[in-house]
């Protein structure tokens, strides 16, 4: 392919694989993380097998941040073709303890249970400005690189959420759901200038992010991590591995008249009614 491709949280479980396997099809990989140090050891994997990468500390919530990432990237690798806004994630403090509110739920006063009437709206705004500004201002900075160049996207990282709300996770549903909803938007408002927009929609990876809430600490699946693997057919969690295919696919000239979708990747999760 051949592209200078800058992949936002790419420090992380999911865009240091994509990061990987798109360094493989000869592209040079800028990867952009909050946490220098990780995306260090990804684009150091990356040269020890042959391939082109810098790592580049970066805030997904800062448009300065992300200027000087992108002259550094610019001055280095060329200017940027795709992009990926990997970062993003959930708050604790955007989170309820329980899937459904029981009027006997209003007397626990216990500090670490909380209800829909506990969410702390600081912690939900932590959510919205990672998941939705932390895509749009990475695409403020780096699609201005893209206008009137052949073969530029964006691809932004949405989520199984974003169709149908998980239990539990309001902020984190409604960010995603905007992600989505975003990802239309801007493939229709750069139509004319060739630059294609398009998301994943990843289904469950376990990850760090996660595994507490999914498994015990010995491995075995919590209540919530069995009812997942209930509901997809497949009957599995996804592989970070199951996002490179569909990944390659947006990114490259095969999807070349197609922008504005959002590719559930869940094992047939969104597909299934459960009945
Ligand atoms: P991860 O936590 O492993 O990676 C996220 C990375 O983003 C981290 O390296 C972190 O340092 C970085 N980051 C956090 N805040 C940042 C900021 N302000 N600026 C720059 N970088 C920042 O998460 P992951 O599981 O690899 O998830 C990647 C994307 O996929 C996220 O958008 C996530 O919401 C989405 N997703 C994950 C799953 C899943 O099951 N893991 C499912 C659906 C969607």
């Amino acid at each position: 392919m051949n592209k200078v491709i800058v992949l936002t949280g790419a420090g992380g479980v999911l865009c240091s694989t994509l990061a990987e396997a798109l360094a493989k099809k000869g592209n040079k990989i800028a990867v952009l993380d909050l946490r220098i140090e990780a995306a260090e050891k990804v684009a150091n994997k990356i040269k020890d097998v042959g391939g082109t990468a810098i790592a580049v500390a970066a805030d997904v919530l800062k448009k300065e941040s992300l200027e000087v990432a992108r002259n550094e990237v610019n001055d280095i690798l060329g200017s940027c073709d795709i992009l990926i806004n990997g970062a993003g994630g959930n708050h604790p403090l955007g989170t309820t303890s329980n899937p459904f509110l029981y009027k006997e739920d209003l007397l626990n006063d216990s500090d670490d249970f909380k209800t829909f009437f506990d969410l702390d709206s600081e912690g939900i705004k932590f959510v919205f400005d990672l998941n939705f500004i932390g895509t749009l201002l990475p695409t403020q900075v780096f699609a201005r690189d893209m206008v009137g160049k052949e073969g530029c996207s964006v691809l932004n990282i949405s989520s199984m959420n974003a169709f149908t709300p998980l239990t539990k996770i309001p902020a984190y549903s409604g960010a995603k759901a905007a992600v989505s909803n975003f990802t239309q938007w801007l493939a229709v408002h750069f139509s004319k200038v060739g630059i294609r927009v398009n998301a994943l929609a990843p289904g469950f990876f376990l990850t760090d992010q996660n595994r507490s809430l999914l498994t015990h600490e010995d491995g075995s699946l919590t209540q919530r991590g069995q009812q997942i693997i209930d509901q997809t057919p497949m009957g599995r969690y996804g592989e970070p591995e199951d996002l490179i295919g569909t990944t390659l696919w947006l990114c490259g000239e095969g999807s070349k008249f197609v922008t504005g979708v959002v590719v559930p990747i869940d094992g047939g999760f969104a597909a299934y009614s459960g009945v």
